[in-house]
């Protein structure tokens, strides 16, 4: 389970985070929706550590993980802009944090391996970055988090740099990934349909609020407000 328990976060005098209070299963997908400035990304930094909260706790599988520093929180993070590593190869853009961690150079290669197989990246790793396209970028940017193995990813608008054709084929091959893996995934999106396709639960924001999180379906049919029935598009 990840739980986000009682997390306020304020940038000096303004509050950005007001009480979110919210919990999933091991193995859920959670989208979190809303407008812009609304603290999507403030939430996940602060479940990453990478952002410290003003107030509250992240709980991960029952530990609280609120004063750890981000790598000892077992949790990899996809950003928007993934910066890769320019003069490196794939291979090495993917393996570099567990080179980081001590890990052996027999077991890096088997897992980079492995999680090149699963992006279909196998064949594009030893490229640079300046030799890829968007989605490609945005393949070795996952393997760079899936290598890690961790209990929890967190994603943070990873499509919104891409084309809208290759955006509709990355979200199915997360959704795979994911049901594969049955890792435990928050991800942050703008587009309702990403939320409401992607989803197994789904955390409406506004203005540092939940005002509404549940099923997509619950969601999408019995809206808590108005707010929440015109910003998912639901039937009036
Ligand atoms: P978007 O959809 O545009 O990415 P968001 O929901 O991710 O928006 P956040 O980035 O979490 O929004 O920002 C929430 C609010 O906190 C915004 O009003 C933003 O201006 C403010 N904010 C974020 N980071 C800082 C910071 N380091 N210092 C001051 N204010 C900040
Ligand atoms: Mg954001």
């Amino acid at each position: 389970t990840l739980a986000v328990q009682d997390i306020k976060k304020s940038f000096g005098p303004t509050e950005v985070l007001k009480d979110i209070d919210m919990e999933i299963g091991t193995g859920d997908f959670l989208v979190l929706v809303g407008p812009s400035g609304c603290g999507k990304s403030t939430l996940l930094n602060i479940i990453a550590g990478l952002e410290n909260q003003t107030s509250g706790q992240v709980v991960i599988a029952g530990r609280d993980v609120s004063n750890l520093q981000p790598k000892e929180r077992d949790i990899a993070m996809v950003f928007q802009s993934y910066a890769l590593y320019p003069s490196m190869t794939v291979e090495r853009n993917i393996g570099f944090s567990l080179e980081m961690a001590g890990v052996a150079k027999a077991t890096r290669t088997e897992r980079i391996k492995e999680v090149a197989e699963l992006l279909k990246i196998t064949d594009l790793l030893n490229r640079r970055p300046s030799q890829l396209s968007g989605g490609q970028r945005q393949r070795v940017a996952m393997g760079r988090a899936l290598v890690r193995e961790p209990q929890v990813f967190l994603f943070d608008e990873p499509l919104s740099n891409l084309d809208a054709k290759l955006r509709v084929d990355m979200r199915v091959e997360i959704k795979k990934l994911h049901q594969r893996l049955g890792a435990t995934i928050v991800y942050v999106t703008h587009d309702q349909i990403e939320a409401m396709t992607m989803a197994t639960k789904i955390a409406v924001m506004k203005g540092g609020i939940i005002q509404q999180f549940g099923a997509p379906k619950d969601i999408y049919d019995r809206p808590s407000n108005t707010f929440v029935a015109t910003f998912m598009g639901s039937p009036a």
